[in-house]
Formats: C-alpha cells, sequence, structure tokens
C-alpha cells in the first residue's frame, strides 16, 4: 500500500446518500473548471466565479454558511452583472439579508459595487488583449481584484483561481491542513526552510511536493494528479469534510474514521495509534 493506491481507493468510494463516486463529483468539477478557464482565453470573465466572489463577500468567505447557500439560490435566478444596477443590488441583498444588521448590508453593498466593477472593467481588458496574453493577466488582476475590491482572504482567493482552472492555487483549509500532519505528508514533504505547520505558504509547498512525488499514476480524467495539486485539495475537502448536508466522507475529519481509512497503512498517525494493537 502506498498513497496512489490510497488515493486511488478513496475516489473510488461513493458519497453517503449519492450514487456518486469521489471521482465522479470531482471530474465534473475538473470539467467546470476547465470550461471556466476556456472562458477566460476566449476574452470573458467566467460567472461562476464571480457568483462565489460575491457569495464570499455576503458570508464572510463561507463562515456565515446560511448565507452563502442563500446567495448561491438567489444568484440561480440572477446574472451575476445585473447587480450593478443598484435597485437589482439592493433587490438581492434584502433577499440574502432579510434580517441582518444594517451594517453587514451596506458593507456588502458597497463590496459588490467595487467588485463587480473592477470585473466589468477586467472583461472589457480581457477582451482587447491578444488570446496568449489572456490568462497570465486574468490570474494576476482577478486575484487583485478579489483581495482589494471583495476584500476576501487568501483561502477564498486560491479557491476561486483552482475553480478557474489555476490548478496551483491550493485553498489550504483546516481540511487540509489537519490532513497533512495527521498522515506525516507534511512532515516528510516540508522542506526544512519551509516547515513551519502554522504557514499557509509551507503546508501549500508539502502538499505540491507530495503530489508531484507521489500521485503520478492516479488519473483524473486521464491525466496525472501530480500535476494538479489544487484537485488533490479537493479530493482531501470530500474525504475530510465532516458528513452534513454536503456530500463528503468524513473519514479524516475531526474525529477520524481511522478503521475505514483507505490510507491506514501508510498514514503516520493511525501507525502510531494502532501499532501496539
Ligand atoms: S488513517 Fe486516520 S488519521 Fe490517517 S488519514 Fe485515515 S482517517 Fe485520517
Amino acid at each position: 500500500m502506498n498513497f496512489a493506491e490510497g488515493f486511488e481507493r478513496i475516489s473510488n468510494l461513493r458519497l453517503p446518500g449519492k450514487k456518486e463516486t469521489v471521482r465522479d463529483v470531482i471530474n465534473r468539477d475538473f470539467n467546470d473548471f476547465l470550461k471556466n478557464k476556456e472562458r477566460v482565453k476566449e476574452g470573458k470573465v467566467p460567472m461562476q466565479p464571480v457568483r462565489m466572489g460575491i457569495s464570499f463577500i455576503c458570508s464572510r468567505s463561507g463562515r456565515w454558511a446560511y448565507l452563502d447557500t442563500k446567495v448561491r439560490e438567489q444568484l440561480k435566478e440572477r446574472n451575476p452583472m445585473d447587480l450593478l444596477r443598484d435597485d437589482e443590488l439592493e433587490s438581492f441583498l434584502d433577499d440574502v439579508y432579510a434580517r441582518c444588521d444594517t451594517r453587514v448590508y451596506k458593507d456588502a453593498k458597497k463590496k459588490i459595487s467595487q467588485f463587480l466593477g473592477a470585473v466589468k472593467n477586467l472583461n472589457d481588458k480581457l477582451k482587447r488583449l491578444p488570446e496568449n496574453e489572456r490568462l497570465k493577466i486574468f490570474e494576476e488582476e482577478f486575484e487583485k481584484i478579489l483581495k482589494t475590491k471583495a476584500n476576501i482572504g487568501r483561502k477564498g482567493c486560491d479557491n476561486i483561481l483552482r475553480d478557474c482552472g489555476f490548478f496551483d492555487h491550493i485553498p489550504v483549509d483546516i481540511h487540509e491542513r489537519r490532513f497533512l500532519l495527521r498522515t506525516g505528508i507534511f512532515h516528510k514533504y516540508a522542506s526544512p526552510k519551509a516547515s513551519d505547520p502554522t504557514d499557509y505558504d509551507d503546508l501549500a509547498k508539502a502538499m505540491v511536493s507530495f503530489c508531484k512525488e507521489e500521485l503520478k499514476e492516479v488519473k483524473i480524467n486521464g491525466r496525472p494528479l501530480s500535476n494538479f495539486p489544487g484537485m488533490v485539495d479537493l479530493i482531501i475537502w470530500y474525504f475530510s469534510q465532516k458528513r452534513t448536508e454536503q456530500p463528503s466522507l468524513g473519514i479524516c475529519s475531526k474525529d477520524p474514521q481511522c478503521e475505514e481509512c483507505p490510507l491506514k497503512d501508510v498514514c503516520f498517525f493511525a501507525i502510531q495509534q494502532y501499532k501496539h494493537t
């Protein structure tokens, strides 16, 4: 048993209450992200990541999960760029923040307006650029817009850029950190100069090295996972997120289910815990 075999087995697990396996949902997500990247190459800002940006603004990067769900529902029916009109934005915010404090409402209104204004400018700029310059400019400028206009933090920016098909962006969250530390992947792949387990960049670098070294044989839509650390992050999320209303396996969640885990023979934590039993 090695990590590649363990990831194969995780990918083939069926999500609770669903007919789909982890691989099915990852393949679908992967295709959606590639479509977003295609839109950028065509000179357009893709709308799904813009919706996500608005959702992050309203829900404080998903911390207010009930608002995240509400925003997603509201935006299904709307073109996000219509929110540049004051009446549309107010009607949207009225629906999202029915019982919220006015400061929260005003703050979201200001950020959404400046975010969408900058998105519109970027869209106009992309159209004028030669095709071979669009991806690079989009990646740089969209990240800046997310940070400065929408006030979205590092993890949120990486999440949105990964979903735009920039697979080197790894949104390191609590699940990722817990997984990298428990399994010993961080201990093996962090370099001595980047070995702080509380540092976002050090964790992301260890993850990239791990993927390159150990996941060449595991494929997603026919492509090796070693080149797509952002997608490996998503597999870890489905594997580690607690089972709630969102489909996930919840195996390496806060209370790890090591007995049923496909990685138990290679995981540092499991080996230490069960070596005497
Ligand atoms: S063996 Fe346990 S700690 Fe290790 S990855 Fe699996 S669930 Fe997590």
